[in-house]
């Protein structure tokens, strides 16, 4: 029968392998290498990414059982090397070019302030100089565009990257400038996945300092496609004093923590209101919770931000109170959390160096 078993075709059969995470076959996603044949015997070693050891196993076997099918082929050798950029078995990730720091603002549960505390940061890094940027993922709520006073379709540059919008001085891409309000919620899942991808490596940011990146509430496939694509500086966790919203800012912790981000800290809003008539200051989601957490979970806590009308209107009315009263006790206290998470990028990346 002669040697007629070449690299070209045990590589054509393993095009046919599609890594089902990310939808490519492992050709293209370069995770083959050194294909040796000897007779009929191929060995080629499988250079897999994804840190789940089920789906690692899944696609050894597709790999392998594709190159038997080849027709004589009679032995077939996987050997596996761990991630080939890094020195454990994470994703290969890949920064975003020209962005220096990635902030994910997260939380355990909707309504508690997050965009909010997304906007006001972002605005608060602008204001001292910074090239800021926005990212809303948050594809059940994305309240950005109206928070931040803009929302147009996104165009792209020649080389099909996607341009953000600008306004107040700082860059935004939102998926509410993708989505339509009447997009029903079952169509978003699948197509956010994708859309988060493109946003994360197809967007012209032209040079940021930060860029700060709201997520949905929660722990889910967002969070996942964002650690798992590009390498986060940290998290920003925000939520309420009740012990609910502490539960849920607790499992987003430990989801952070699992994935080896680090944790920048907590921000505790709507923790006091201050009447406007008497100046006395209720604490109406009881008090100190968010303290207790951030010892107990050892993450700083990186400011209170009271309940105030000023804080709403300014997002209702697209103009964030940073900018729309940047004197005000209310712009301040996201001034000093900004310095807190810019104090703590500092020493992180030091810490990196
Ligand atoms: P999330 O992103 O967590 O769902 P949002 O930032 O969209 O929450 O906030 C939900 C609502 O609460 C918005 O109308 C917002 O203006 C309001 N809000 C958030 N924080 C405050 C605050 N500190 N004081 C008053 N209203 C607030």
């Amino acid at each position: 029968m002669g040697n007629s078993i070449t690299e070209e075709i045990v590589r054509e059969a393993l095009r046919q392998v599609i890594d089902p995470e990310q939808k490519k076959d492992l050709v293209t996603l370069g995770v083959i290498q050194d294909i040796r044949i000897d007779g009929t015997a191929v060995t080629f070693t499988l250079a897999l990414n994804t840190p789940a050891c089920s789906l690692k196993r899944e696609i050894t076997d597709a790999a392998r059982s594709a190159v038997h099918a080849v027709p004589g082929v009679e032995k077939v050798q996987v050997e596996t090397a761990s991630n080939p950029a890094g020195a454990n078995a994470l994703p290969a990730k890949e920064p975003i070019p020209n962005v220096k720091n990635t902030i994910a603002v997260a939380s355990g549960k909707g309504g508690v302030g997050k965009s909010t505390v997304a906007v006001n940061l972002a605005m608060a890094l602008a204001k001292s100089g910074a090239r800021v940027g926005i990212l809303d993922t948050d594809l059940y709520g994305p309240s950005i565009p109206m928070m931040m006073g803009v929302k147009k379709p996104l165009m792209a540059t020649e080389s099909q990257r996607l341009i953000p919008v600008e306004n107040h001085g700082v860059k935004l891409v939102s998926v509410g400038f993708m989505l339509d309000d009447e997009t029903p919620l079952i169509w978003r899942g699948p197509m956010i996945m994708q859309m988060i991808k493109q946003f994360l490596t197809e967007v012209d940011w032209e040079g940021l300092d930060y860029l700060i990146i709201d997520l949905p509430p929660g722990t889910g496939d967002t969070q996942l496609t964002l650690v798992q694509t590009i390498p986060l500086t940290g998290a920003v966790i925000v939520t309420t004093p009740q012990d609910v919203a502490l539960i849920d800012a607790r499992r987003a912790i430990n989801m952070f923590k699992k994935v080896e981000v680090p944790i920048i800290g907590l921000v505790e809003n709507m923790s006091s209101f201050k009447c406007p008539h008497c100046g006395e200051s209720t604490e109406i989601f009881s008090h100190g919770g968010a303290e207790k957490t951030s010892e107990r979970y050892r993450v700083p806590l990186l400011g209170n931000i009271p309940i105030d009308i000023k804080i709403r209107e300014g997002g209702d009315a697209g103009k964030p109170v940073v900018i729309a009263e940047p004197t005000s006790p209310q712009a301040e206290a996201f001034i000093a959390i900004s310095q807190n998470v810019a104090s703590t990028v500092a020493n992180l990346n030091m810490m990196d160096d």
